[in-house]
């Protein structure tokens, strides 16, 4: 086969065992990832691109605190060593060191004792899912806060509590890792994720390890469009980067927020503001090419970073793809988006998917026909023996020749040539390499 990112054709299409491997991989990148506290600024952010980084040769950006970032400005970093509250008896009931989701992220530092009346003000719990710990958050008003499994929260007696928090919230940075890999065109491809959580796997380390491996693949491939990997942490990262990079998102053509891509749920698109460009109608493609169920929901301005992508200022052609969404699956945001919550086969799945959206979007060009009165005539060149008519799939690739023929008039695109014929994009694509290799098309962009 000629064509661009032949190699990631064969890879999706006709070796299963690489997708499996590739999503053990990414488990164990899931598995080496997930211990780290993160926040939206602070250590964990950076160590977490230390880890990145042993994958993929990314770029680390450090912005101080107070920059102004569009309607906004970078927070105070946090960093967080320990934190506990030890009943009058001195014992442990919630110590951070067990699970960085027992304190209420971006806490104040504060060390005292306090009465049980008080301490409840602080307390968070799930009463519909007693035994999960809640995950939250408080990045714009100072504060300081513990969350607990409800049934831990019940067993709590009249007494005096020494809450900790060692925390720190001045003055630093807020970091974000990006790759940029360049390809034929200047335009690009934007392909963003977030990494502001801590313990949770399918929000949002799914994401994470899915766009290492993918960015991983790409570097290995000449490509056609230049691809952009955003590390970043969620709201503020994107607003931070739309900011400094204004005079570059002009080249973003299309582009996806990779989150929730490793719950055993099946896939979910959500749509660009615009609703109707090119990244939709791929997704869209490939999703109902799988012959799994899936689900497409329309753009709606809250949730992950294409808020900010989409935002009216920009615009762009930035959708989601995920399987289950954030906010409907009762684990989110909870300690039960655990490392058990994500599954290897999913995670490669999902992998699979933007590898499809990938290979079509490298591929999807405009062709003309060069002998457009009559039908060329395709025995005389070999065409009709080459491909025989004998067998099923030898009168498909005949169709496939027609049908590329007939509508490369430079209106339609080879997937508007597969949507239209009901036949795949491969086997499109692959009649309009036959028939530009035979001087029979031209390609016009
Ligand atoms: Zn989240």
């Amino acid at each position: 086969m000629n064509g661009i990112i032949a190699s990631i054709f064969i890879m999706i299409h006709s070796n299963k065992n690489n997708m499996n491997n590739l999503g053990n991989e990414m488990y164990d990148l899931i598995i080496k990832l997930f211990p780290i506290c993160r926040s939206i600024t602070g250590e964990g952010v950076r160590e977490t691109l230390k880890i990145i980084e042993e994958y993929i040769p990314i770029k680390i950006t450090e912005v101080p605190t107070g920059t102004k970032i569009l309607d906004w400005n970078v927070p105070k970093e946090w960093n967080i060593r320990d934190a506990y509250i030890k009943d009058d008896s001195g014992k442990k009931i919630v110590d951070f060191k067990k699970s960085n989701l027992h304190v209420l992220n971006y806490s104040a530092p504060i060390h005292k004792k306090i009465g049980l009346n008080e301490l409840k003000e602080h307390l968070y719990t799930l009463p519909d899912y007693p035994d999960w710990t809640p995950y939250l958050t408080s990045y714009y008003s100072e504060n300081w806060g513990f969350c607990m499994p409800h049934n831990l929260y019940e067993q709590l007696h009249e007494g005096e509590y020494e809450v900790l928090i060692d925390s720190t919230l001045e003055d630093g940075h807020l970091t974000y890792g990006e790759l940029f890999i360049k390809g034929e065109s200047e335009d690009e491809v934007l392909l963003s994720t977030y990494l502001c959580h801590p313990s949770l796997c399918n929000d949002n380390l799914s994401g994470i390890s899915l766009l290492t491996f993918l960015a991983a693949i790409l570097l290995k491939e000449d490509l056609r469009y230049s691809y952009r990997f955003l590390f970043i942490p969620e709201t503020v990262g994107s607003i931070t980067w739309l900011s400094l990079n204004e005079e570059k998102v002009s080249r973003i053509k299309h582009g996806l927020v990779a989150t929730c891509v490793g719950d055993r749920g099946s896939l979910t698109y959500k749509k660009s503001r615009a609703g109707h460009a090119e990244i939709d109608r791929v997704v869209e493609y490939v999703l109902k090419e799988s012959g799994t169920p899936y689900k497409v929901v329309d753009f709606f301005p809250s949730g992950s970073d294409e808020r900010q992508f989409c935002s009216p200022g920009f615009n762009l052609h930035v959708g989601s793809l995920m399987r289950t969404m954030y906010g409907h699956f009762p684990e989110y945001h909870t300690s039960a988006d655990n490392i058990d919550f994500v599954s290897p086969l999913h995670l490669g799945d999902s992998l699979k998917k933007y590898l499809e959206v990938i290979y079509i979007l490298e591929n999807n060009q405009f062709y003309l026909n060069l002998s457009p009165k009559g039908e060329p005539q395709l025995g005389r060149r070999g065409l009709y023996s080459q491909i025989g008519a004998k067998k099923e799939g030898d009168t498909h690739e005949i169709t496939a020749l027609l049908w590329v023929l007939n509508l490369s008039d430079g209106a339609n695109s080879l997937l508007d040539i597969a949507i239209r014929s009901g036949l795949r994009f491969k086997q499109i694509k692959h009649a309009a390499d036959i028939l530009h290799n035979k001087n029979l098309l031209k390609k016009i962009s």
